[in-house]
């Protein structure tokens, strides 16, 4: 458990560099995994954590102390932390991993975990809700099981008061769920807290100048070999082509063909 709450929060914020979401997916031969040399950028639910914490300083100047973006992931991840530090983040840190290594869910909720133990003054942790590429959504719950903090999955409005309640707004089916917890906090983020914005070109330039630190999994006393082990992986079925019909007559037709009616 955390001590006390201190007056001031500290924001986590994991992000994770990811194949970029219009980019159209292709299988690597082997068939073990997807085409990797192709555009990545920020995982947008992280830009959607980054712009989260950005607007609670923006909003509430005095509850907010720092916000660290973290991300794991190759040299160029440190491109990840960038747009994050444009965004508004104070500092990054980067756990460097070579080029090409699967970091499962679990050793970036191990890593994460020894961040906030290593700070000492953390209180909310902003994660997506599920990185796009690898579709696991499950680092954020994995984190509050090793932390044992409390977690709010799937955020779509989030307040927090001066003295550290959080009340968090959540999608579900049919409705709204409204749950409040006192921080520390894991909270995911879900598509619609939020529309990020786009890093200025003056935020950029000054983004060069905010402390980065890097960090090999091993200076955390970590080990990231992975547990699974891709057996394959294959693309969805090819859909068949459409057709057009001139009138309803032929419609009716071809769905009777088709069996449909
Ligand atoms: P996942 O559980 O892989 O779907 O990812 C859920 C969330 O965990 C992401 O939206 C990020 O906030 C965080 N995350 C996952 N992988 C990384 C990583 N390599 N570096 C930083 N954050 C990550």
């Amino acid at each position: 458990m955390h001590p006390s709450r201190p007056s001031l929060v500290h924001i986590l914020v994991p992000v994770k560099r990811a194949i970029d979401y219009a980019v159209k997916i292709r299988i690597a031969p082997g068939n073990k995994g997807v085409d990797t040399s192709v555009k990545h950028s920020m995982n947008p639910f992280d830009e959607i954590a980054v712009e989260e914490a950005v607007r609670m300083r923006e909003k509430q100047g005095k509850l907010v102390e720092s916000i660290t973006a973290v991300s794991i992931g190759p040299p160029k991840a440190v491109d990840t932390i960038r747009t994050a530090l444009a965004m508004g983040a104070d500092s990054g840190i980067h756990i460097t991993v070579p080029e090409g290594t699967v970091v499962e869910p679990l050793a970036v909720a191990q890593a994460i975990k020894k961040l906030i133990e290593r700070s000492g003054n953390t209180d909310l942790v902003i994660l997506g809700k599920q990185a796009i590429d690898d579709d696991t959504g499950a680092t954020g719950g994995m984190l509050a099981g090793l932390t044992g903090w409390s977690q709010a999955a799937f955020a779509s409005k989030l307040g927090v008061s001066e003295d550290g309640k959080v009340e968090v707004t959540r999608e579900i089916d049919g409705g709204l769920e409204k749950i409040e917890s006192k921080l520390p906090l894991i909270l995911t983020t879900d598509l619609r807290l939020n529309e990020p914005r786009y890093a200025s070109l003056p935020n950029i330039m000054k983004a060069k100048k905010k402390k980065i630190e890097t960090l090999k999994p091993e200076d955390l006393g970590l080990d990231f070999t992975p547990r699974l082990e891709t057996i394959s992986v294959s693309a969805p079925a090819e859909r068949q082509g459409g057709g057009k019909v001139e009138t309803v007559a032929e419609l009716v037709s071809k769905l009777k063909e088709a069996g449909v009616i």
